[in-house]
């Protein structure tokens, strides 16, 4: 009896956590498709010529890479959530993976005026070869990566560390000195479209999937997440396989 009442708490928790889920995606793709319509309207109708009209393309642009972001997010969560999809495994170079990936981010902290450092395990220790799924670990680093480097004013820095762990597990440690993320928000930020300045989605373009997609990798790839923040000073996320 007890089960069957617990079963269908669960199920209706599910069911609850889709509706709300999809609630979400609607809300969150009404925004920009609202603001496409709206622009490209002045121009089809004449409204808007010229430096105008130039100005509104490029928002029209902005906004449509926007939701494409969105969709290409949200189709990877919900490949990630259905366990009967299955994630290609190879052999990965761990550390050297992880370099390609940290090298194409360095022309956005440039642009940020960001120091972006790496540091892998010395030549002399053991190489990490891991069979795995690299998709997985490479959108992990990439959502880590892009934040640790977005959340950071200029003049800040970002430091990567991919190697062994003090107890020898391959780890992935992304830290910044950023604004960091107040301790009562930092069980949130793993949830679904959760950002903790709600109007700051204007400026930095996020939609708060990031984090969660990290959430649910680690989960398939058993792997451990570790955060360490503090307000005004920066964040440390560790990953350990
Ligand atoms: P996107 O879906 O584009 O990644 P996002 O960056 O807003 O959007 P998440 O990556 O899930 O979403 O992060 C959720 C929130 O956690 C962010 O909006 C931000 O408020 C906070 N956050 C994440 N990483 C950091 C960081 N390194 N420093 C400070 N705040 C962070
Ligand atoms: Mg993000």
């Amino acid at each position: 009896m007890n089960d069957n009442r617990e079963k269908e708490r669960l199920e209706r928790e599910a069911e609850n956590a889709r509706i709300n889920f999809s609630a979400n995606v609607t809300h969150q793709l009404k925004t920009p498709l609202h603001a496409i319509s709206g622009y490209s309207e002045l121009i089809a109708n004449g409204m808007a010529t010229g430096d105008d009209a130039r100005k509104f393309g490029f928002r029209i642009h902005m906004e449509a890479q926007r939701t494409l972001d969105m969709v290409n997010d949200i189709l990877t969560l919900s490949k990630l959530d259905d366990y009967a999809e299955m994630f290609n495994e190879e052999e990965i170079d761990f550390c050297s993976f992880i370099c390609s990936i940290v090298t194409s981010f360095k022309t956005m902290a440039e642009m940020k005026g960001v120091l972006l450092e790496l540091k892998t395990s010395e030549p002399d220790e053991e190489k990490i070869i891991m069979h795995v799924s690299s998709k997985l670990i490479r959108g992990i680093t990439e959502c880590l990566v892009d934040n640790a480097i977005k959340y950071t004013g200029s003049g800040g820095s970002v430091n990567v560390y991919a190697g062994w762990s003090e107890n020898s597990r391959p780890v992935l440690v992304v830290k910044d000195t950023g604004i960091g993320i107040p301790q009562d928000e930092q069980e949130n930020v793993f949830q679904r479209f959760y950002r903790v300045e709600k109007s700051a989605s204007s400026k930095t373009g996020g939609t708060g999937l990031g984090l969660t997609i990290v959430k649910q990798s680690a989960k398939r790839l058993g792997a451990e997440i570790q955060m360490k923040s503090t307000l005004g000073e920066g964040t440390e996320i560790k990953i350990l396989f």
